[in-house]
């Protein structure tokens, strides 16, 4: 097959950060995907409406090369929160969902949840009013091996989410391990999960082996080829419980390349190339447009997109930038570790 033609896909979880980022990173997600949902993690977190309608006033000044882009803005839950602050919020659809980031868990989650059973009460609420929970499913403790850490999440917190919650809608992000696949794979269909690209094409070797290499350094942090074998397994899974959430989360590549260096990958700009690619080196083309455009869609009860993205198979390897810049920051650009011969030909509006 030398070209293909599928839905247009959504991202179900990127990073847009803040100005002068986030003039640059919106317009490179609108002019692929049409829905995007978007990260809390701001340094001025989103928990409130009007932080959530301002950054969401923001992201659509920028996305104006698809006038169909619509930016789904999540609520950043934390000890402090009011939970009629979230329900209005929700009710007035400035946001879209809540996220839960265990407290320190990743970039700019100093203000996250310290005691996950605190939350019930909210989680109460979320399931009454249909508000999807987000999950970075990780424990953050010292005494977790960084490499274990998320399935210590999930059988000392999620299992009892789950349990206690059987109405709510949660989707478990980023997944890494194995035991995560299985985990949603056994659930009931009110849990899903999101995986990145990166996730799905490198394991911790790639990382780690002969140099380091700081722009695979992502949390939750790669893990064994036996993981990344199941996620694929996964994506090309026709129980449509796997989708895409890109977690392009870029840094300045200082940040990156530095004695104690950020975590996080950018990938929007060539995410449905290198997913094209990699599906199709699996022979699973035609599951692409599961995984890329139907199964978050299903998963959050949303209506298909109606245009189509068309995909040219070149002979010979697309050359990707190297890095986006953005005043006086440079982004490094993510590079799958294989070539990639397919490229959007056509996108349509
Ligand atoms: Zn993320």
């Amino acid at each position: 097959m030398n070209s293909l033609e599928i839905l247009k896909p959504d991202d179900w979880h990127v990073h847009f950060r803040e100005s002068p980022l986030l003039e640059k990173l919106v317009p490179e997600t609108s002019k692929v995907f049409n829905r995007a949902i978007v990260m809390p993690n701001l340094i001025e977190p989103i928990t409130n409406s009007k932080i959530a309608s301002l950054y969401k006033k923001k992201i659509l000044k920028y996305s104006t090369n698809n006038p169909f882009f619509n930016p789904l803005i999540t609520f950043y839950l934390n000890d402090e929160m009011s939970i009629n602050e979230l329900v209005n919020a929700f009710k007035e659809k400035i946001i879209f969902a809540a996220k839960l980031y265990p407290l320190g868990a990743t970039t700019n989650s100093s203000k996250g949840v310290s005691k996950i059973s605190n939350m019930f009460k909210i989680f109460e609420k979320m399931s009454e009013y249909k508000i999807p929970l987000l999950i970075h499913g990780e424990v953050n403790k010292k005494e977790i091996d960084v490499f274990n850490r998320e399935k210590v999440f999930i059988e000392d917190h999620l299992t009892p989410i789950c349990k206690n919650f059987p109405n709510l809608k949660i989707t478990l992000e980023h997944i890494t391990t194995k035991f995560a696949v299985n985990f949603v794979n056994e659930s009931s269909s009110n849990l899903k999960a999101s995986i990145t690209p990166h996730h799905l094409i490198l394991n911790r070797t790639d990382m780690l082996e002969h140099k380091i290499k700081p722009h695979y350094y992502c949390l939750p942090i790669l893990k064994k080829e036996e993981d990344r074998k199941a996620l694929l397994t996964a994506a090309f899974n026709e129980n449509q419980k796997f989708f895409l959430g890109t977690d392009s989360a870029p840094h300045d590549v200082q940040e990156k390349e530095n004695a104690c260096g950020c975590a996080g990958i950018f990938n929007t700009i060539n995410s449905i190339e290198t997913l094209t690619q990699l599906f199709d080196d699996n022979g699973m083309l035609n599951s692409l447009e599961n995984f890329v455009s139907r199964n978050g869609a299903i998963h959050y009860e949303l209506p298909f997109n109606t245009q189509k993205i068309k995909l040219r198979k070149n002979s010979s390897p697309i050359k990707f930038e190297n890095f986006l810049t953005i005043k006086n920051l440079n982004i490094k650009i993510f590079r799958p570790p294989f070539n990639v011969f397919w490229e959007i030909e056509k996108v349509e509006e």
